[in-house]
């Protein structure tokens, strides 16, 4: 099968019905990145940087940040990158950074929340990136974001950085794109905000499916309890899909589901057109797309979705779709 999937690193991934999918891979050290062409990923859709950090011994400085940036932009060879301002905190730990021990590190003080309360720590990671996307397009988001002000404090920031950086005679990116992480509940009941204010939106879904059923995603026995491909957590992801296009957000989903068929075909059914993945995932998720009919498949999926009083297993009815067709 190994072999079977390598032979299909070149074709374009359309599902049977046409559509093209953008199908991209997750990284986070420069190991990582000759899977790029290996895979035949369209790019880089999520790039996890405090990786860089939970492998130092001490904080990288910023010419150790931009160096490193600059060397994946290089080695990605013109293909998209979406990097990911840092996610320090909860199940990504950073020893020299001692945060104070909390009782519940999940929902603690973590990723975007730490970055603002620690300015000179943002600031610099995004110069870093400023300075290494010079002429290049920079793409970045914020991970777990919960307000969309927080949005607006990180541009602000990312403002003043610019005008530091043309007031020293640096040159800038060429094309600057903003995302967000919808990883925490709360932005649901934001969406045309968030929508608006940013320039796409990628769905953290390890980090969604957690906080939405309040079940630790390190934790088998309760993360294993729920159904990611049960109703409520497919009618969540089916409003963001709505979300984004009525306000013609580009979007993404980057957690694992992404990587797994069966899921992935959910995903496609649902209307998400760009996934990012593990590498190893992309031939898998590419041979199942090329054989489906994704009008088809979202026409039963949506039937079971909406209709409140079937107890149809969503799960069962992807398998019994995939074998049937
Ligand atoms: C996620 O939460 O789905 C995600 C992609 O981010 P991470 O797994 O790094 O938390
Ligand atoms: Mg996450």
């Amino acid at each position: 099968r190994q072999e079977q999937f390598r032979a299909l690193r070149d074709v374009d991934p359309v599902t049977r019905d046409g559509k093209r999918i953008s199908l991209l891979m997750n990284a986070g050290l420069l190991v990582d990145l000759p899977q790029l062409a290996e895979s035949g990923a369209d790019g880089i859709g999520l790039f996890r940087t405090e990786l860089q950090f939970m492998i130092a011994s001490q904080m990288p400085k910023l010419e150790e940040q931009e160096a490193f940036y600059r060397n994946v932009l290089r080695q990605s060879a013109g293909h998209p990158v979406t990097f990911r301002t840092l996610d320090i905190g909860g199940d990504k730990v950073v020893s020299y950074f001692r945060a104070q021990e909390e009782e519940n590190p999940a929902l603690g003080w973590r990723a975007i929340r730490l970055s603002l309360d620690r300015p000179g720590l943002l600031r610099t990671q995004l110069r870093a990136l400023l300075r290494a996307s010079a002429g290049a397009e920079l793409k970045m988001m914020l991970p777990m974001v919960t307000e969309v002000s927080e949005i607006r404090a990180v541009r602000d920031l990312m403002q003043k950085e610019v005008q530091h950086l043309s007031k020293f005679g640096h040159s800038l990116p060429r094309k600057l794109q903003f995302g967000a992480m919808l990883e925490v509940p709360a932005l649901m009941w934001q969406l045309d905000e968030l929508m608006t204010e940013v320039d796409f939106v990628s769905v953290g879904s390890n980090d969604l499916f957690q906080f939405s059923m309040a079940a630790d995603r390190g934790n088998a026995r309760v993360s294993d309890r729920f159904d990611i491909l049960g109703k409520p957590f497919l009618r969540i992801l089916r409003d963001i899909v709505r979300a984004a296009d009525r306000n013609k957000t580009p979007l993404t989903l980057c957690g694992e589901m992404a990587g797994k068929p069966l899921s992935a075909m959910a995903l496609l059914a649902i209307g998400f057109r760009s996934v990012s993945m593990t590498p190893t995932s992309i031939g898998p998720v590419k041979a199942m797309l090329l054989g489906l009919d994704v009008d088809l498949l979202a026409e039963q999926l949506n039937q079971v979705l909406d209709d409140h009083r079937s107890n149809t297993s969503i799960r069962e009815l992807l398998v019994s779709f995939a074998a049937s067709h």
